[in-house]
């Protein structure tokens, strides 16, 4: 009985790991694509300066209309891309495409809006990025003055080094660079000094008791102070209440990037806003 049962499960895991095969080879098919389609789409998530209420820049966030008809979200299809190198040709169309809207909005923007892009998790050591970026400022005529690109954390704690590498090469273009996401790795608070760093962006999950929680509120402080002595800016992210809002603002955060602020909009309204 017991072996029965023990190949029954044997059986389940074998269906389940085939159903998640199949949805991969799926959404591997469908992603190839998407491209050629013209299924992905680019929103524009606003950041403000935190004490002026003044437009300080759009993130430009991947979008994919898939032919069902829904919208779907980075997290349901960049690991697959990145998987597959399906990353690289998307990476290319996602700078091109917010570098050439950013060009058009700069006769409107006022000398400090920048152009925030998410560097791709798994192509931070090759140097492809740093290609990339330059190929996109070069066709859109986009000052890279105006671009700041962003690498998660997590992504430098994988190897420290090779990112060290990577942030210089960017930097050496003219762009800034942010680490996004910061905060869900603490302990590389102290090697946030020999980075070669622009702008920090406080992770979300800071932000969303800071009203409440004392502890939460020391180690925001902390990071604010330290990026500070830095030269970094600050943003913080995930801002959901007015309350938030006004501790970030006087902690001495200087960017702030949220729903209560602004949801991701589209390449129409950042335009409408300027
Ligand atoms: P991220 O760079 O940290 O982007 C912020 C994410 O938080 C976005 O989700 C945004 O819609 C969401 N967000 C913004 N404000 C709030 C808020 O107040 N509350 C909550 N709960 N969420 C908020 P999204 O668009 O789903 O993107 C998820 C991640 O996918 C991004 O995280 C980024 O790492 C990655 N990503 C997005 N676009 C690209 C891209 O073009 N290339 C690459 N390589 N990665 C991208
Ligand atoms: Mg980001
Ligand atoms: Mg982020
Ligand atoms: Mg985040």
């Amino acid at each position: 009985r017991a072996k029965r049962q023990g190949r029954g499960r044997t059986r389940a895991f074998d269906t389940a790991l085939s159903r998640e095969v199949d949805r991969r080879l799926t959404l591997e098919a469908d992603l190839r694509q998407a491209i050629e389609r013209q299924e992905l789409e680019l929103a524009y998530q606003p950041l403000f300066d935190l004490s002026s209420d003044t437009l300080a820049g759009v993130e430009a966030l991947i979008r994919w209309r898939h032919p069902s008809g829904t919208v779907r979200l980075p997290g349901s299809f960049l690991d697959v891309a990145e998987e597959t190198g399906l990353i690289v040709p998307i990476c290319e169309w996602v700078l091109a495409t917010a570098c050439t809207a950013a060009r058009g909005w700069v006769p409107a923007a006022g000398p400090r809006f920048k152009l925030h892009l998410n560097h791709a998790a798994c192509h931070l050591g090759d140097g492809q990025m740093t290609a990339h970026v330059q190929a996109a400022l070069d066709s859109s005529g986009l000052d890279p003055g105006r671009v700041v690109v962003e690498v998660t954390e997590s992504q430098v704690l994988t190897d420290f080094d090779e990112a060290h590498t990577a942030l210089s090469a960017l930097r050496a273009l003219g762009v800034g660079v942010a680490l996004d996401d910061f905060g869900t790795g603490y302990s590389s608070l102290t090697r946030l000094q020999r980075l070669p760093v622009d702008v920090v962006k406080l992770d979300g999950s800071f932000i969303e008791h800071l009203e409440h929680r004392d502890r939460d509120r020391d180690v925001v402080r902390s990071v604010i102070d330290l990026s500070h002595s830095l030269h970094a800016a600050v943003v913080g992210e995930g801002i959901e209440t007015d309350d938030q809002q006004r501790v970030l603002r006087d902690l001495g955060c200087d960017l702030g990037q949220g729903f209560h602020l602004a949801r991701p909009v589209g390449a129409a309204q950042v335009s409408a806003m300027l």
